[in-house]
C-alpha cells in the first residue's frame, strides 16, 4: 500500500510512500536484529569513523534536506537549514561519544569489580511531524554510537527527510539493516514496533495522549521508554526586564515553526506595572513577523502542517478574546496569522491545552510568587523563559518553575550538548547532552576474584 504526502504550501501531493503493515514491520525488525548483531561487534574506533562519515554525508546534503523539509513540512528555509545542520552536529558529537563509552572500576575486597556498558539492542524511535529531522537525530545518533541498531518511524505526513537520511546512512558505509526507516501509521507500524520483543528500547516524541499509550504497551515487557511529550510553556516578563528586547524576541518564542513547537512559550505572563508598555512593543513585533512562502529567504513563518490542524488551532480562538493579530497570506496554503489572546478564565482550555499553532495567551501577575504559581498552573513542564535584570530573581524563579528547560533573558531551548526533556506530563527521561548514550546501554557488573 502507498500513502500520499501533501505539501502544506501548495496543498498538492508531492510524493507517495510505502504504508507498511504488521508483517512488513516484523520482517524489518528481524533484519534490524541482524544489523544489531553485526554493528555491536564493530570496533569503537571504526564505529566512530562510520558515524563521522555519516555526518559528512549529511553535511554535504544540507541544502537538499532543507528543501525537502520546506516542501513537505512548510518550514522556513532558514529553519530547515538549521534542522539539517542539527542532524549533522549530533552525529559528529555522538561519534565522539563512541570513544568515551566507558564503565567503572569500583574498589571491593577480594578482587576487582568492573562495569561494562553494553548496547541494549534494537531501538525503536517514533517521531512527530513538527521537527522531523532533529528529533530523529537526537534519538538515532546516540543509539548508533552506543552500538544499537535503529528502526525509525517518521510521522505519516512528514516521512521524506527520514527516507533521505536513511539513503545517506547507507552511502556513508553504515552497514545494511543498522539504520532503517519504517513508514506507515502510528496505530499499525508504531504499535508493532513498541510491542515487538526484539525491540529493546523505545524513544517516543509526540503527544502526551500517545505517550501514555506507548508507556502502557511497553510496560507489558518492562521495556524502557524515553518520552518527549507536549508543552504549554510560560514566558515570564518582570518589570525590571529589558522590555524592548523581551518584546522583540517574544514572537519567535511562540510563532517559530508556526507555533508547532513543543517548547513554544504559548503563555505570556507580564507584570502588571509594565503591562501596557510591554504590550505596545509586543504588538509592533507581532505585526512585523513575515509570514510568507517558506522558500523565500526572508520568510519567518510558514503555513500550518495541514487543513485539519488549522481547523483545530482555529477552534481555540474566540474572536472576542483576540487582542491583536499579525498578517498572513490568503489563498492556497494552510496559513494562520500570529494571534494574541487575552483570556480571563484560568480554567479556559486556551490556557490548559497545547494549541500547537501561532496563538499566544496573555496573563497579568503582580509579584514573583504569583508568577511562579501561574507558570506552574499547567500539567506540562517542558520549557519556559524568564525576563529580568535581577539575576537573583531570575534564578529564584527558575528554581520555582517545574520545567525541564528554562532560559533567563533568552528564548533558546535546545543545545545538543546539554540535556533536554520535560517535567510532569511533558515526558520521562532526557535526550541530548553528554549522558544520552546511557539510555541505550545496559550496565553489567562483573566481579573478578583475586583469591
Ligand atoms: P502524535 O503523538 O500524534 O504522533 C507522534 C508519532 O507517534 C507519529 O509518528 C505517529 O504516527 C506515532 N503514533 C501515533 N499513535 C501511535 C501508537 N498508538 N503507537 C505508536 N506510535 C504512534 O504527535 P504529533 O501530532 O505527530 O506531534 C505533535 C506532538 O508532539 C505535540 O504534542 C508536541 O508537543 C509533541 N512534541 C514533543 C517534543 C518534545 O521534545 N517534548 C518535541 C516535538 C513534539
Amino acid at each position: 500500500m502507498l500513502f500520499e504526502v501533501v505539501s502544506p504550501v501548495t496543498e498538492q501531493v508531492i510524493a507517495t510512500v510505502d504504508e507498511l503493515d504488521p508483517v512488513d514491520t516484523e520482517r524489518r525488525i528481524v533484519l534490524a536484529q541482524k544489523g544489531f548483531e553485526s554493528w555491536r561487534k564493530v570496533p569503537p574506533g571504526k564505529r566512530a569513523e562510520l558515524l563521522r562519515s555519516f555526518a559528512r554525508k549529511v553535511e554535504e546534503s544540507i541544502e537538499e534536506l532543507a528543501l525537502i523539509e520546506v516542501k513537505n513540512s512548510g518550514h522556513t528555509i532558514s529553519n530547515a537549514r538549521w534542522e539539517a545542520n542539527n542532524v549533522k552536529d549530533v552525529l559528529y558529537y555522538y561519534a565522539g561519544a563512541v570513544e568515551r563509552l566507558s564503565g567503572l572500576q569500583i574498589p571491593v575486597a577480594g578482587g576487582i569489580d568492573v562495569t561494562f556498558k553494553e548496547p541494549i539492542g534494537v531501538v525503536g524511535i517514533i517521531v512527530p511531524w513538527n521537527f522531523p529531522m532533529p528529533i530523529a537525530g537526537w534519538g538515532f545518533a546516540p543509539a548508533l554510537a552506543a552500538g544499537c541498531s535503529v528502526v525509525l518511524k517518521p510521522a505519516e505526513i512528514t516521512p521524506l527527510t527520514a527516507l533521505k537520511i536513511a539513503e545517506l546512512a547507507y552511502e556513508s558505509g553504515i552497514p545494511e539493516n543498522v539504520f532503517q526507516v519504517l513508514t506507515g501509521s502510528g496505530s499499525v507500524v508504531g504499535e508493532s514496533i513498541v510491542t515487538n520483543p526484539l525491540v529493546k528500547k523505545i524513544v517516543f516524541t509526540g503527544s502526551t495522549k500517545v505517550g501514555v499509550r506507548i508507556q502502557t504497551l511497553a510496560a507489558q515487557q518492562i521495556k524502557p521508554v524515553t518520552l518527549e511529550l507536549g508543552g504549554k510553556s510560560a514566558n515570564v516578563v518582570f518589570e525590571d526586564a529589558d522590555l524592548e528586547k523581551a518584546a522583540a524576541t517574544a514572537p519567535y518564542s511562540v510563532f517559530d515553526n508556526a507555533g508547532q513547537d513543543c517548547c513554544a512559550r504559548s503563555r505570556l505572563l507580564v507584570q502588571e506595572s509594565v503591562f501596557d508598555t510591554f504590550m505596545e512593543y509586543f504588538e509592533q513585533s507581532v505585526k512585523s513577523v513575515r509570514v510568507e512562502n517558506p522558500e523565500l529567504e526572508s520568510s519567518e513563518m510558514g503555513p500550518l502542517i495541514s487543513g485539519s490542524h488549522r481547523q483545530k488551532v482555529d477552534s481555540y480562538v474566540d474572536e472576542e478574546n483576540v487582542m491583536f493579530r499579525g498578517h498572513c497570506p490568503t489563498g492556497t496554503g494552510y496559513w494562520y496569522p500570529p494571534t494574541v489572546l487575552r483570556v480571563e478564565d484560568k480554567n479556559s482550555k486556551v490556557l490548559k491545552e497545547e494549541i500547537f499553532g501561532p496563538v499566544v495567551s496573555v496573563q497579568v501577575f503582580r509579584g514573583e510568587e504569583e508568577a511562579i504559581l501561574l507558570a506552574n498552573d499547567s500539567e506540562y513542564g517542558l520549557s519556559g523563559s524568564i525576563w529580568t535584570s535581577n539575576l537573583g530573581r531570575g534564578i529564584r524563579v527558575a528554581q520555582g518553575i517545574e520545567s525541564g528547560n528554562l532560559s533567563i533573558n533568552s528564548h533558546s531551548s535546545v543545545r545538543y550538548w546539554t540535556p533536554f526533556g520535560g517535567y510532569k506530563r511533558s515526558g520521562l527521561g532526557r535526550e541530548l547532552g553528554p549522558n544520552a548514550t546511557d539510555a541505550f546501554c545496559e550496565v553489567k557488573n562483573v566481579f573478578i576474584s583475586t583469591d
